[in-house]
């Protein structure tokens, strides 16, 4: 590939940067490193293997890109440093699959969407009747519930129409992209954005319940110069406005039970959206008990980036140990905020064999209104 060509070039200063500092802060809580257990899984490892095609010591390969595709876009490193690492990492990505270095299961997940709007292949069940009682398509407001809750976590899909009135919905998922951005498609990502937000145009709030497709919309999306037209909120923000205003009111179901939180990376790290969840938890009467690594300090659960579809192996003993730190705080329950984490973190806490209930917060806070017991 040619200099001046390549994605990685906007990022040369930042790779020599890190070469020549070489402090290593990166290193503790990256979870790939944690169980992969070699450098080159690092942000700083990586830095090493970017310096050293730089500099043509090394070719791209499909060595390169299963190596790269082995990291969570967590920000873990970039919160102990001073540059955006995955940025750089999703740069050299682009550069592996404009070579032709791919992942299989990353292919077939972008051909997915770009071929049926989604990257899962099941049919969507229909909604009950109740859910669609409450749509209305001239609502300011849509619900963009994501494709994970619309076809595999239909629990938090269902949470989320029990908290909101009313609201638009699309009638089929589109994916908001985040897979195509994050495994180094940013043209399909484009072309993916622009499809979405042609069909957001109506509306002017947005809320979704994911952390992925949070952070993308918002983030994201105006990286690709991508604007639109709703403000996006994601469901903790979303009902801690209802709360302010008085719309919402929950029930005490958490008095006298403890609980974690886990921040999910994507929420946490990228978004800065540390307070809502937890003031939420507190306002069930849930007593929260925090996990040593927690807000911006926080462990991956491993599932995001790619790494769960295409190295499940791997994503799931990330999420072991998250979920085993969890089961250490002596909580009864670990909460999380994204369909990803929640999914992942139940795959962990199985394989390690700990006994933790892995809880999306949005279904908690369907329950406080629906069903207002004590747990
Ligand atoms: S903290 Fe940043 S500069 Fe230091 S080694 Fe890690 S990636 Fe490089
Ligand atoms: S973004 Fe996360 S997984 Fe990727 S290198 Fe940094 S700490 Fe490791």
């Amino acid at each position: 590939m040619m200099k001046g060509s390549r994605h990685i070039d906007e990022f040369i200063d930042d790779v020599y940067t890190c070469v020549r500092s070489r402090c290593g802060f990166c290193f503790k809580t990256c979870p790939v490193f944690l169980v992969k257990g070699f450098e080159t899984y690092t942000s700083r490892g990586k830095s090493m293997i970017i310096k050293a095609y730089l500099e043509g010591k090394i070719q791209l390969s499909q060595d390169l890109a299963d190596r790269f595709a082995h990291c969570t876009g967590c920000g873990f490193c970039t919160s102990n440093c001073d540059v955006d690492r995955p940025e750089i990492f999703n740069a050299f990505r682009r550069d592996l699959v404009d070579a032709g270095f791919t992942i299989k299961r990353h292919n077939e997940l972008c051909d997915a969407i770009k071929n049926h709007n989604t990257p899962y292949t099941e049919d969507e069940l229909p909604l009950p009747q109740k859910y669609k009682n409450k749509i209305n398509t001239s609502s300011s407001l849509i619900y963009y519930a994501g494709c994970t809750s619309r076809l595999r976590e239909r629990d938090i899909l269902y949470a989320m129409m029990e908290i909101l009135d009313e609201f638009a919905f699309l009638e089929e998922p589109i994916c908001c992209g985040s897979v195509l951005y994050r495994t180094g498609n940013k043209t399909a990502a484009i072309e993916q954005a622009l499809k979405l937000a042609d069909f957001l145009k109506p509306y002017i709030y947005l809320v979704t319940a994911c952390a992925g497709c949070y952070i993308n919309l918002k983030n994201i999306y105006p990286l690709l110069g991508i604007n639109i037209n709703p403000t996006v909120y994601h469901s903790t923000q979303y009902v801690s406005k209802l709360l302010e205003e008085g719309s919402l009111h929950l029930a005490k179901i958490g008095t006298g039970i403890k609980v974690t939180y886990h921040d999910p990376c994507h929420l946490g790290r990228h978004g800065k959206i540390y307070d809502e969840p937890r003031d939420i938890l507190k306002k069930m009467g849930f007593t929260i008990v925090e996990m040593p690594h927690n807000r911006e300090k926080s462990l991956c659960c491993g599932g995001g980036g790619g790494l769960k579809s295409a190295f499940d192996e791997t994503a799931t003993k990330i999420a072991g140990i998250r979920a085993t730190e969890a089961y250490n705080t002596k909580a009864s329950l670990l909460v999380t905020t994204c369909p990803f984490c929640e999914r992942n973190l139940a795959d962990g806490a199985k394989i390690n064999n700990v006994p933790i209930t892995v809880v999306d917060l949005t279904k908690l806070v369907a329950q406080a209104i629906l069903n207002p017991m004590k747990l």
